[in-house]
């Protein structure tokens, strides 16, 4: 079966920690020739922006005024997605216990979600065969009108159990209370929390092999595209 793209389409695709976001929206945008945007290495980014320039990011005051500083660049490229500060490649840095535990406070901002929804949009407006865009507030604020819009979840064990095979060395049980205590705040900000939009379709990743959560994306997006015929 050929996954040749007629039109544009957007994929959004948005969930809590350790779902397997990541890896399935990069296996779906590369089985369908789309673009890939990771957007929490964008809110990694600009949060490893304020905290290499001294930023408090307990002051969302200095947070809002530093909120247009940093020149994020995100490579969409699904086989080899990059992401910069200023130029410089930030990819393995945005990963740090130190970026993790306070992006959720830089990420509440208001200023900084206007900034960097602004790029997001702007990014998938370029996408010329069409974007697979991951987050916790695609399919409801910034992309309101994709094609396709999934909620991926997994029991709380499960997802902290696939974090910390992935980071070398790490508890399980303090990985798992890192990962409740980062929903919990993105659940809970006012300005776009996490939240399943009304038309997404939820699947429970907790069964799954990552294998048949892309064959279920996939299938999912050739359903729409027939549809839309
Ligand atoms: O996806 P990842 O875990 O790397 O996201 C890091 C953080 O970025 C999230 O915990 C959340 O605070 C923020 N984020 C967000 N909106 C998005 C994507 C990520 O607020 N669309």
């Amino acid at each position: 079966m050929s996954h040749t793209v007629e039109s544009a389409v957007i994929v959004a695709i948005d969930g809590p920690a350790g779902t397997g976001k990541s890896s399935t929206s990069k296996a779906v945008a590369a089985a369908l020739g789309l673009s890939y945007l990771d957007t929490g290495a964008q809110y990694r980014a600009i949060t490893w922006w304020m905290i290499s320039n001294g930023v408090d990011t307990a002051d969302p005051a200095a947070i809002a005024a530093a909120a247009d500083k940093a020149l994020i660049v995100s490579g969409t490229d699904p086989a080899a997605p990059t992401i910069t500060v200023d130029g410089a490649d930030v990819a393995a840095a945005v990963r740090s216990h130190e970026v993790s535990a306070q992006v959720s406070a830089v990420s509440a901002v208001p200023e900084v979600r206007t900034r960097i929804t602004g790029l997001q949009r702007a990014i998938a407006a370029g996408a010329a065969r069409g974007i697979v865009v991951e987050g916790r507030d695609i399919g409801t604020t910034v992309l309101p009108d994709a094609h396709l819009k999934i909620f991926l979840t997994a029991s709380p064990e499960a997802r902290a159990a696939r974090r910390s095979a992935e980071i070398k060395g790490s508890d399980v049980e303090a990985t798992r209370q890192a990962l409740v205590r980062r929903d919990a705040a993105d659940s809970g900000r006012a300005t776009s929390p996490l939240a399943k939009a009304d038309d997404a379709v939820e699947v429970d990743t907790t069964e799954l092999t990552l294998q048949q959560v892309v064959d279920r994306v996939i299938g999912l997006v050739e359903e729409r595209r027939t549809a839309a015929r």
